[in-house]
């Protein structure tokens, strides 16, 4: 037995023993929020195992909570846990974007300090990136960061801070440098949510659920030994953040166990199939073409990772993925509404069951992934400039 068999067959083993019930099948994961409480006491057995292990980050070095696999173990290892139904146990912004965003460009007291902070789930990450009048041209931001001894002062507002009320830290741009030209000007730091100057204040939605914040600074403070890069190159360490939120890792990790687990042909034998299950004419074809280019999205994105050395995310290319994976999932949830029927379109009622109500909201919910981190209108700005090597 070669060592890669040797390595899954042990985890295999471990994983039967150690993953609780209620952290198999379909079913919420943790986002290592304290402040969403949690009424599933498996989730927390789950993470505080995997964390032990290393495998909450299983390709990042040991000393900073990782467990140093090589791309192929890791790999092995999602596959492991998809046969025994093991759901991921974290996933939260910190181990998908500013852990590895850190361990590219934080130094190393940043990293034995911070990391393992992260590889444990203990807290939820937010994003502050943009502003009133600064989304797309994220670069004219102008939340302030200024000098006060051994920290820093932030003012300012930002908008759409997804998980910003059930967060405990905050990665942030705040611009350093007011004269220098304004990609020059910007610093990245970390945050912690839990001060006084912080005020992150829920938007109501219409549905009345509330994701995301307004979020307000007022004189809130960042430690200088917590700006990551050095001061005004934070636009470099930002855009590469972007990239790890783009790649869609995040999908390939949870995939299979975590919330999508109603496939496109579930729907389509259940309300368009005939007495033997088999799809009807008229959407045979839509719900093949759908399938085959899931199917060849997975395993783009699971080539990426095998011919990653260490676990790190491409650069400009991760904007053909968020398009590539956005856009389908506009498709799939458009032809599973559609394959509902007036079963589909159900907002609220005794005429609907769980799954055709949760539908809607997703089918609803889906018309956003092409808007934030970064519009598609923006991703293929980035791909003509920077993959294509097009003229501006
Ligand atoms: C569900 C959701 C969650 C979000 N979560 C967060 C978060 O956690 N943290 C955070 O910081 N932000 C978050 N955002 C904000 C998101 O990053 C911005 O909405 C996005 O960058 C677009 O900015 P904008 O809304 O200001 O639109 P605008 O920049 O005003 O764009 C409006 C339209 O113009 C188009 N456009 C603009 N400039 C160009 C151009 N140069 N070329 C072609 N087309 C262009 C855009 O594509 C878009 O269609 C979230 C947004 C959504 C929808």
């Amino acid at each position: 037995m070669n060592t890669l068999d040797h390595f899954r067959k042990e985890a295999c083993v471990w994983l039967e023993d150690n993953c609780p019930p209620g952290a198999r099948g379909p079913g919420p994961f943790h986002t290592g929020s304290s402040k969403i409480p949690l009424d599933n006491p498996d989730l927390q057995v789950w993470l505080e195992r995997m964390a032990e292990k290393g495998w909450t980050v299983p390709t990042w070095p040991k000393e900073y909570g990782g467990a140093a696999l090589t791309s192929e173990q890791y790999v092995a290892l999602l596959e492991e846990m998809k046969s025994v139904g093991a759901r991921p146990p974290l996933i939260n912004r910190g181990t998908m974007m500013v852990g590895p965003t850190i361990l590219e460009f934080g130094n190393e007291e940043q990293k034995k300090r911070i990391l393992p902070i992260i590889a444990r789930g203990e807290g939820a990450w937010c994003q502050g990136y943009s502003e009133p009048g600064a989304g797309s041209d994220l670069a004219s931001l102008r939340t302030t960061a200024v000098p006060d001894g051994d920290r820093y002062l932030i003012n300012g507002q930002k908008i759409w801070t997804s998980d910003g009320h059930t967060s405990e830290w905050m990665f942030i741009l705040v611009r350093t440098g007011p004269i220098e030209p304004k990609h020059d000007g910007i610093s990245f730091f970390i945050l912690n949510m839990d001060q006084p100057g912080v005020d992150a204040r829920p938007i109501q939605l219409i549905s009345g659920g509330s994701h995301f914040c307004e979020t307000f600074f007022e004189n809130a403070v960042a430690d200088k030994r917590d700006m990551i890069s050095e001061l005004n190159k934070g636009w470099t360490v930002g855009k590469r953040l972007l990239q790890h939120e783009r790649s869609g890792m995040e999908m390939l990790v949870s995939g299979g166990t975590g919330r999508r687990q109603t496939t496109v042909v579930d729907v389509a034998r259940k309300y368009c199939g005939n007495n033997n299950g088999r799809i009807v004419d008229e959407f045979r074809e839509s719900v093949t073409s759908y399938e085959m280019d899931a199917h060849a999205l997975k395993l783009t994105q699971r080539r990426i990772v095998e011919e990653s050395t260490d676990g790190k995310t491409p650069g400009a290319a991760t904007s053909i993925m968020k398009v590539v994976s956005t856009d389908l999932e506009k498709i799939q949830t458009e032809l599973m509404a559609s394959l509902r029927g007036t079963q589909g379109y159900g907002w609220e009622g005794d005429g609907f069951n769980q799954e055709e109500l949760n539908g809607a909201r997703q089918f609803l919910r889906s018309r956003a992934a092409s808007i934030y981190s970064g519009s598609n209108e923006i991703q293929r700005n980035i791909i003509a400039k920077r993959v294509l090597g097009l003229p501006d």
